[in-house]
């Protein structure tokens, strides 16, 4: 266990279609340390988001095994795994999801409040101390139509920091923004980096660079690259990889 905190043995995932099977993962061995920054790249329908669907125990592989946190998770049932997510998981999607007539900090408050771990905390304290942490704790009044989407999805941002998770999964949090409200999101996630693990879904490249401390590239339900940024943005060791980083500039 000690701070290995995400470890996959020949994850597979295989949808139905019709009569065809889609392989949207074709055996993944990863291993995350506490505390990693991990930038996931690579094309549109290489696996990305199954791939964060199963890591944050929303989906379960076909085959393959996971360890979470020390626990293997692959095999639990709904319940548990529902509680395995509340406990150690954050995600934050392209859409921020927050709850239209409530305040900024009534939305980081509320998952807290249905948090049945029985952990005793005092949520309102916790939801300001996270607003504070993504640059709005002035804003915590506001309702969501009074913030910009940038502001939005940082306090979506919050709503997963308070819950204090072990692991915090971001899929393209940025993709549904506008270009001039994108930096301000990314200065965030930048600022968070090493508070916690952070997986993070990204076509933003100089993001990943500066940032990340490893890059995933996927091609095809496959993983072609795993290494620092240096290593697999200047010399990666696939020709899919240096076709992928081309293409992106
Ligand atoms: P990415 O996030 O990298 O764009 P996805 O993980 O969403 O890729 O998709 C990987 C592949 O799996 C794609 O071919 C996609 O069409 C397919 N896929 C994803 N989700 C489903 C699903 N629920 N049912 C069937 N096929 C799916
Ligand atoms: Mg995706």
């Amino acid at each position: 266990m000690d701070d290995i905190v995400i470890q996959t043995d020949k994850i597979v995932k295989t949808y139905a279609s019709g009569s065809n099977e889609v392989h949207a993962l074709r055996g993944i061995d990863l291993t995350v340390r506490r505390g990693e920054f991990i930038a996931i790249m690579g094309a549109s329908g290489s696996g990305k988001s199954t791939l964060m669907n199963l890591l944050g125990c929303l989906d379960t592989p076909t085959s393959g095994s996971y360890s979470l946190d020390g626990v293997r998770v692959d095999g639990l049932d709904r319940n548990a795994l529902a509680s395995i997510r509340n406990q150690k998981l954050g995600f934050v999607f392209q859409g921020f999801n927050l709850l239209p007539r409530t305040s900024a900090v009534e939305n980081v408050e509320l998952p807290m409040l249905y948090d049945r771990s029985g952990r005793k905390r005092d949520t309102h304290a916790l939801a300001v101390e996270a607003l504070k942490r993504v640059g709005l704790g002035d804003r915590g009044g506001a309702r969501p139509a009074q913030l910009s989407g940038g502001q939005q999805q940082r306090v979506a941002i919050a709503r997963s920091l308070a819950m204090q998770p072990e692991v915090l999964l971001l899929d393209e949090p940025t993709s549904a923004l506008d270009p001039e409200m994108r930096g301000e999101v990314l200065a965030v996630l930048r600022d968070l980096a090493g508070t916690c693990t952070m997986l993070v879904v990204t076509h933003e490249m100089a993001f990943a660079r500066g940032v990340a401390s490893r890059i995933w590239v996927f091609d095809e339900g496959r993983l072609v690259e795993d290494g620092p940024p240096a290593q697999v943005c200047d010399h990666p060791r696939s020709e899919r990889a240096r076709a992928f980083f081309k293409a992106a500039g």
